[in-house]
């Protein structure tokens, strides 16, 4: 099966053709640990992670790269502002280690939440200085480089194709040069491989290097850490798509000029933002929402992944509390219906034509570039299908979920007496739900002593809130 991917770089969409057979390179832009992930920066790894499992569906063997960012991102991308790392590390009085190893940890548990498969490699930016310094001394040797202020700087003015990710147009920006608040640079556009001089005196991160002591700019490190997990020229490297015009187009400016290798990665792949009422979800804006506020507010992880797969990763999305509650509503119905099949028997160990025909409309719509969309909707035409059997409904949802990721082969089977509860109790404890969603706790706990009068007790699964009989 041939995978389509939109390339940014192309602005199209192109078949996957990967440069060894059978395996596909994949490097992503991992999170900046100086505070939580938000459900933004969650819905891009959600992407990446339907990237993965649509790339192994097709075939491939995928070695994915996550690095994580611990030193040298600073808060403005034009190497301005304070390194991020640093400044929690003040503000909250811990050390950056900690703050590190404290974000690190919760950016994972949110990701086992969501149930996205974690990348092969995960590396840390401070773990790799010593290929960061190689690649900056390559690029030296290649008179790529130079130092002013004390720090080393990327001409971009050495290379002739500064900018052809982002299509940018350099005369404009030229103009845009009096803004420009470091005088170090001879370009505005030029970029900070390696900073001996900070404005900020308290910078606990720096390590020794043939231009002093120092640290990183940001964008050495995924240079550095994907030729050392992926080589020198690689297949396929993914990021939101506000890493396009600085990040991403710098790491190719100094990847191509150190390696030699052009195009030194085939395919760019980037997701669009979440948005909020206010427009990007963004951490700078204080009202960004964290899973852990979902999971206190009665919503299963997984919810919000459904949501995600509501729409297609190059589409901005919308979030509000009232698609998520279409979002749960439908995965619990979905989780419903596999238990349901789950009673009936075993998945079917042979399709027939028309179940086959939905899975391969699934599979092609997750092909051609990701569209997730549509896949749900084969998905629930499946399961409303009458001509065919539940057996083969249950072996086709576990199939199809294997790239959805909604842990759907977790659900168990309905239990006898499901089809017995009364619909006054039911009624009940979808009240019970939205009194959750509320944050109405009392009222939450009235209807479960309700339910207990009348001889049911309320289990809170991952499909959801169920009835057992006392
Ligand atoms: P950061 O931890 O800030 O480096 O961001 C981690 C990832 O989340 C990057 O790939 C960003 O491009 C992405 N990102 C940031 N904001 C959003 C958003 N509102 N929606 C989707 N992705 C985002
Ligand atoms: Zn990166």
């Amino acid at each position: 099966m041939t995978v389509r991917l939109y390339n940014t770089m192309s602005r199209s969409v192109e078949d996957f053709v990967p440069i060894k057979d059978g395996e596909a390179g994949l490097y992503c832009c991992g999170p900046t640990v100086y505070n939580y992930a938000h459900i933004g920066n969650l819905r891009t790894y959600i992407f990446e992670d339907l990237l993965h499992r649509t790339l192994e569906m097709a075939g491939y063997k995928v070695r994915h790269i996550m690095n994580i960012t611990d030193v040298g991102h600073l808060t403005g991308d034009g190497d301005d502002g304070e390194d991020k790392m640093s400044k929690s590390a003040r503000e909250s009085g811990r050390s950056v280690w900690d703050i590190a190893k404290f974000y690190t940890d919760a950016f994972f548990r949110d990701e086992a939440d969501l149930n996205i498969i974690r990348p092969d490699v995960v590396c840390r930016a401070t773990d790799h200085i010593q290929s960061m310094i190689g690649i900056i001394r390559r690029l030296e040797e290649g008179g790529h480089t130079y130092i002013s202020g004390g720090n080393v700087y990327f001409s971009i003015d050495t290379i002739d194709d500064y900018g052809k990710l982002a299509r940018l147009n350099l005369d404009e920006l030229k103009e845009g040069a009096r803004i420009e608040v470091d005088s170090n640079k001879r370009n505005p556009k030029d970029f900070v491989l390696w900073f001996t001089n900070s404005k900020f005196k308290d910078q606990v991160m720096v390590w020794p290097s043939p231009w002093g002591v120092g640290y990183p700019g940001w964008h050495i490190e995924c240079s550095a850490m994907s030729s050392e997990y992926l080589g020198e020229h690689f297949d396929i490297h993914c990021g939101g798509i506000d890493a396009i015009p600085v990040h991403h187009t710098n790491e190719i400016a100094q990847s191509e000029a150190a390696f030699g290798h052009k195009p030194w990665v085939n395919y760019w792949c980037h997701g669009e933002f979440l948005l909020n009422d206010r427009g990007k979800m963004s951490k700078s804006d204080g009202g960004f929402l964290t899973l852990s506020v979902l999971k206190d507010r009665g919503y299963d992880p997984l919810d919000y992944r459904y949501f995600c797969l509501t729409g297609h990763y190059r589409s901005q999305l919308k979030f509000s509390f009232e698609s998520l509650d279409q979002a749960r509503s439908a995965r619990e119905t979905l989780a419903r219906r596999v238990a349901q099949f789950k009673a009936s028997g075993e998945a079917a160990q042979q399709l027939s034509a028309k179940a086959q025909g939905y899975l391969d409309a699934f599979r092609q719509s997750m092909a051609n570039d990701l569209k997730a969309p549509q896949a749900l909707a084969v998905l629930w035409q499946a399961v409303r299908d009458q001509e065919i059997l539940d057996a083969e409904k249950l072996s086709l949802v576990l199939s199809m979920d294997s790239i959805l990721g909604l842990s759907l082969d977790r659900i168990a089977p309905a239990g006898a007496g499901d089809a017995e509860i009364p619909a006054e109790a039911l009624q009940l404890l979808e009240e019970r739900k939205s009194a959750k969603a509320a944050r109405d706790w009392a009222r939450a706990d009235a209807i479960r002593d309700q339910l207990a009068a009348m001889g049911f007790k309320v289990l809170d699964t991952g499909a959801g809130a169920k009835l057992e009989r006392l």
